[in-house]
C-alpha cells in the first residue's frame, strides 16, 4: 500500500492463540466471548503482524514475530500451524532477509522480537544480516535484567546476540519519513512507529492496541500490560490524536481486521475497517 512516498507492506509471522485471560485482563470472560469465541482451552486467535517500510533509501521491518527459535511444545502451545512465516511471507512479496536495512522493535516481547534471530547449530544469528536495530535503551535494559513478572516473555537469545544494535533514548526520528513514540504502559518504553508522507499517515499501535477493541474501550487493557493505568492514559491520547490526524492503524494482534481507521459517534469511538489487497 502506498503512503505518499512510502510503500508499506503488512507481513505476518502467523496466527497463534494465546490466553483469553491473558488478552482481556480484568473484563470478565462473559463479555469478551462474545466478540472472541475462546478455544476449549480459554485461548483466542491472535495475529503475529509485522509492517515493512519502504522508504526513498531505506527498507524497514517493524516487529519480527515469534519467529523460528520455539521448541515443538512451545508452538504446540502456540497453536501455530507450520511454524515461524514471517521468512517466507517477505519472500512472497520478494523481501529477502539481507533487504531489511533496519529493524525496529516497538518492546522487546517473545512475539515481537522473537524473529530479531535464527538458531544455527549451536549459534544463535541475527536473522537480518544488514540491518541495524533500533531498541528503546529502557526497554532493552527492563529485557536484559527482568523481573518475576516479566521475565517469561523476555527470551534473551531474542537481543543479547544482535551485533549491531542502535538504542534509542525516548522519541526518534528513525528516517524523514518514519519515527518512533514512546507509547508506555504495555512496557515502561514502548514505542509506536508514525509514518508520514505528503500528508497521509499511518500508525503501527503495537501493543498500545494490538487489537481494535482495545481501543474502543480504553478499560480493555491486557494482564500482560506492566502499567494498565498508564495503558488507558496513552490509549486516550492516542486515540483523540489518531482521530484527529485521519491515521491508517496497523493492528498487531488483532485477526479479523489488520487495517482501520477511527470514526466517532458521538462520543463513541469506532474503528471501521480499511480495505486492502495486502
Ligand atoms: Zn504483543
Amino acid at each position: 500500500m502506498r503512503l505518499g512516498n512510502v510503500e508499506i507492506f503488512v507481513v505476518s509471522d502467523g496466527f497463534v492463540r494465546m490466553d483469553g485471560g491473558g488478552m482481556f485482563g480484568v473484563v470478565p470472560r462473559i463479555l469478551w466471548e462474545k466478540m472472541l469465541a475462546p478455544d476449549e482451552f480459554n485461548r483466542v486467535k491472535t495475529a503475529l503482524n509485522c509492517l515493512i517500510i519502504v522508504t526513498r533509501d531505506k527498507t524497514i521491518l517493524v516487529d519480527t514475530g515469534l519467529g523460528a527459535k520455539l521448541t515443538a511444545k512451545q508452538e504446540r502451545n502456540f497453536a501455530r500451524k507450520g511454524g515461524a512465516k514471517l521468512l517466507t511471507n517477505m519472500a512472497r512479496i520478494g523481501f529477502l532477509p539481507h533487504d531489511i536495512d533496519l529493524v525496529i522493535n516497538t518492546h522487546l516481547h517473545a512475539d515481537h522480537a522473537g524473529g530479531n534471530t535464527y538458531r544455527v547449530g549451536q549459534d544463535i544469528l541475527p536473522t537480518f544480516p544488514n540491518a541495524e536495530y533500533w531498541i528503546q535503551r529502557q526497554e532493552f535494559l527492563d529485557a536484559a535484567f527482568p523481573n518475576e513478572r516479566t521475565k517469561a516473555t523476555y527470551a534473551p537469545d531474542n537481543f543479547i546476540p544482535l551485533e549491531r544494535v542502535c538504542m534509542l533514548n525516548g522519541d526518534s526520528q528513525i528516517t524523514e519519513e518514519v519515527r518512533t513514540i514512546i507509547t508506555p504502559g504495555h512496557t515502561r518504553a514502548h514505542q509506536a512507529v508514525i509514518i508520514e508522507s505528503k500528508g497521509e499517515k499511518a500508525l503501527f499501535l503495537g501493543d498500545v492496541a494490538g487489537r481494535t477493541i482495545y481501543l474502543e474501550h480504553l478499560a480493555w487493557v491486557p494482564a500482560y500490560d506492566i502499567e494498565p493505568m498508564v495503558s488507558i492514559e496513552t490509549k486516550r491520547h492516542i486515540r483523540e490524536w489518531a482521530y484527529e490526524e485521519n491515521m491508517l492503524l496497523v493492528f498487531q494482534h488483532d485477526a479479523v481486521m489488520t487495517l482501520g481507521r477511527l470514526h466517532k459517534n458521538g462520543k463513541e469511538f469506532k474503528v471501521e475497517r480499511v480495505a486492502t489487497d495486502l
